[in-house]
C-alpha cells in the first residue's frame, strides 16, 4: 500500500494514438522531479500479450528489456533515458499480467469460493498494483500512462480502476489527457471539436480530465485555449500547448513554457516553490540539436522488408538514441542511414549482379552497425557487410546479433571454417560457432518462448589492455541481454588463436560477451552480447557508443585526408601535362 498522500497523475490519450502520451510522462517526470518531486512512471498496456517480449518490433516498435529482465514496450525506454535511471517489474503493466494473476489466483482458491468477476477483482488487481509501484523508494508521485486511446474496450478496464482510486483519494489523483488537435488542409485552421468529443467519451466513465496537453502542428492560441476550456471544462490555464517538435526531448522545455510543473503540483496541494532545474537537459537538447555541427553518416545495417523509415525508427529507438546522445556529447551531428541487407545478399549471389557495388556503398558511411535480430533472413549480407567493414577498416560495431554475425564472419574468413554457423539458422552446423545456450534447449523443445530468453542484466569482467576496458574505464561491467544464443566455447581458443580478443566475459568466463579485434589490427571492430544501447541516456552516454563514434569522427578525417591527396596528386599529375 503506497503511504498516505502519495499523488497519482493519469494520463490518457484522445482522439487518435501515436500523440506522444509516453513523451509527456517522461517530460512530466523529469519536470517534477527536477522541481524536487521524486516520481515513478508506470506504463500500462492494454493488450493481451504478458510482455512485450512476444511481439514483432517491426509492427509494435522495440522490445524494451529492463535490468530485471522484463521484456517491455518501448515507452519504459523514453522514461528511464529521461529520468536518467532504471525502472523496475512494478512500472509496467499489462492486462495479460493482470488477468494472469487473478487467474492464477483464482486456480490457488485465492478468491474463497467467490464468482471472479472483471469487476472487482481485475479492477482491484489493477489498483493493487499501481499502489505497488507507488511504494517506489521515497516516490511522492506517481505517474501513470494508461495505453490505447480513450473509448477502446481494452483500456476501459484501467480508466475504471483510475476513476475508483480517484473516488477513494480525491484530492490526490489527477487526470491528464494527451489529446490532438488536426489543422485540416482545406480549412488551414486548428479544430477543437475531435478533443471536445473525446472529452465527452472520458466523462462517459465517470472521468473528468483536469489538464489537456493539446498536440497539434502549431502552438495553441488563446482563442483555441479558450474553446477548449469552456467546451471541455477544464481552466484555461490547464491547456498546455504542444506543438509538433524536432526532437522529444525538446518536450519538457515546451512544457515548461506553459508553466506545466507548478501547476500539477499546485493541483496536487504539493509545494511547487522551487523552479525545475532543467539546465543540465537544456545543455544537452541544444548539442543535440546544433544543425551546424559536423556530420558522421553511420549506416545501419539490417533485414528490412518493406517498411517505412517511420517503422524502422521505432524498431531500433534505442540505437538511434544511444548513437545520438553520443553524437551530441562529441559535438558531432548522426546522420543515420538504413542499409537493407537483403540487397547486400541478392546482389553477392552467384547469379546476382553489382555485388561489389553495393558493398563498395559501404566504403561512403564512416562507421556501420548491425543491431540485434534473430532469424535467417538477411543474415548472409549482413556478415558480407562486416567482412568488407573488416577488410575496409571502416568503424564497425556489432549488437547482439551483430557480435554473433562478427565472429562467424571472422571463423570463416580469418580461421578458414567455411561452414561456420549459428545453430539458430543451421541445426547441424558442422562448425556451430554460435550454438544455442545449455539452459535454453529445453524451453525450444517445450515451445516455451516467451520470457525465457537470457534477459536482463548480467555481470562481465573486462581483459586489461582492451579497447573495451579503456573505453569502460573499470574491470567490472553490467549490462543488459535478450538472446538464446552464444559463442560456442569450444572455439573460443581457436578464435583467439586467430586473433580476435574476447575482451569482456561472463564472470565464471564461460560466455563471451565482448569480442573486438586489436587497435593496431582495425580503428574499431567490436560486438557485444549484450545490448548497450538499452543503459545509453541523454546526460550519461554509452562509453562504447561514444569510442565508436570517436573512431567513425575519425574515418571521416581519414577519409577527407585521402582525397586532399588524391586531389592534389590529380592536380600535380594535370599540371604536368
Ligand atoms: N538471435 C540471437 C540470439 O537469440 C541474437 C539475439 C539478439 O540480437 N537480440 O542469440
Amino acid at each position: 500500500m503506497a503511504r498516505d498522500g502519495h499523488k497519482y497523475i493519469f494520463v490518457l490519450g484522445g482522439v487518435m494514438s501515436g500523440v506522444g502520451k509516453g513523451v509527456a510522462v517522461s517530460s512530466i517526470g523529469l519536470i517534477l522531479e527536477q522541481s524536487g518531486h521524486p516520481v515513478n512512471l508506470v506504463k500500462i498496456d492494454p493488450y493481451l500479450n504478458v510482455d512485450a517480449g512476444t511481439m514483432n518490433p517491426t509492427e509494435h516498435g522495440e522490445v524494451f528489456v529492463l535490468k530485471s529482465g522484463l521484456e517491455t514496450d518501448q515507452d519504459m525506454g523514453n522514461y528511464e533515458r529521461f529520468l536518467g535511471r532504471d525502472l523496475t517489474n512494478d512500472d509496467y503493466m499489462t492486462s495479460g499480467m493482470v488477468y494472469q494473476a487473478v487467474i492464477n489466483r483464482e486456480r490457488a482458491l485465492g478468491y474463497g469460493g467467490k464468482c471472479v468477476e472483471a469487476i472487482p477483482h481485475i479492477r482491484d488487481e489493477i489498483i493493487r498494483r499501481i499502489e505497488a509501484a507507488a511504494s517506489y523508494n521515497g516516490s511522492r508521485i506517481s505517474v501513470i500512462e494508461i495505453g490505447g486511446t480513450i473509448g477502446d474496450f481494452q483500456n476501459a478496464l484501467f480508466i475504471e480502476a483510475a476513476r475508483v482510486l480517484k473516488m477513494q483519494r480525491p484530492e490526490d489523483v489527477l487526470f491528464v489527457m494527451v489529446s490532438y488537435l488536426p489543422t485540416p488542409g482545406t480549412l488551414g485552421e486548428m479544430k477543437t471539436k475531435p478533443t471536445q468529443t473525446a472529452v465527452r467519451d472520458l466523462n462517459s466513465y465517470g472521468v473528468q480530465p483536469d489538464f489537456i496537453i493539446a498536440r497539434s502542428k502549431e502552438p495553441v492560441d488563446e482563442k483555441r485555449k479558450e474553446k477548449l476550456a469552456i467546451w471541455c471544462n477544464v481552466r484555461k490555464d490547464h491547456v498546455i500547448s504542444a506543438p509538433d517538435i524536432k526532437s522529444i526531448y525538446e518536450a519538457p522545455l515546451n512544457f515548461e513554457k506553459d508553466k506545466i510543473g507548478e501547476m500539477l503540483l499546485e493541483a496536487l496541494h504539493l509545494n511547487s516553490a522551487k523552479k525545475p532545474n532543467l539546465s543540465k537537459w537544456s545543455k544537452f537538447v541544444k548539442a543535440a540539436m546544433n544543425k551546424t555541427a559536423p556530420e558522421v553518416s553511420i549506416a545501419i545495417v539490417g533485414k528490412y522488408f518493406d517498411t517505412g523509415d517511420f517503422v524502422l525508427s521505432d524498431a531500433y529507438l534505442s540505437v538511434i538514441e544511444a548513437i545520438k546522445f553520443s553524437a551530441a556529447a562529441l559535438g558531432q551531428r548522426a546522420k543515420i542511414s538504413w542499409v537493407n541487407s537483403k540487397d547486400i545478399e541478392k546482389a553477392c549471389l552467384p547469379a546476382g549482379r553489382g555485388g561489389a557495388k553495393a558493398l563498395a556503398a559501404l566504403a561512403g558511411y564512416h562507421g556501420i552497425i548491425v543491431p540485434g535480430g534473430f532469424g535467417e533472413s538477411g543474415i548472409e549480407g549482413k556478415i558480407r557487410a562486416i567482412q568488407y567493414a573488416r577488410e575496409h577498416k571502416i568503424p564497425y560495431f556489432g549488437l547482439c546479433y551483430g557480435m554473433q554475425l562478427m565472429v562467424i564472419e571472422y571463423a570463416r574468413h580469418v580461421l578458414g571454417l567455411k561452414r561456420a554457423h549459428t545453430t539458430e539458422i543451421q541445426k547441424n552446423s558442422e562448425d556451430p560457432i554460435v550454438d544455442v545456450m545449455l539452459e535454453q534447449k529445453k524451453h525450444l523443445a517445450d515451445n516455451k518462448y516467451g520470457g525465457t530468453m537470457r534477459l536482463g542484466s548480467y555481470p562481465a569482467y573486462l581483459k586489461k589492455g582492451t579497447m573495451a576496458r579503456a573505453a569502460y574505464k573499470k574491470e567490472l561491467i553490467e549490462e543488459r541481454h535478450r538472446h538464446r544464443y552464444e559463442i560456442n566455447p569450444a572455439y573460443v581458443k581457436k578464435l583467439e588463436a586467430a586473433g580476435l580478443v574476447f575482451s569482456g566475459t561472463s564472470p565464471d568466463g564461460v560466455l563471451m560477451e565482448i569480442a573486438e579485434l586489436p587497435r593496431a589490427e582495425h580503428p574499431f571492430m567490436l560486438g557485444t552480447q549484450f545490448h548497450p544501447e538499452l543503459q545509453a541516456r541523454p546526460l550519461a552516454p554509452h562509453p562504447l557508443f561514444t569510442e565508436f563514434l570517436k573512431a567513425a569522427v575519425a574515418q571521416k578525417k581519414k577519409k577527407h585526408l585521402v582525397s586532399a591527396v588524391v586531389r592534389k596528386a590529380v592536380g600535380r599529375l594535370a599540371r604536368k601535362k
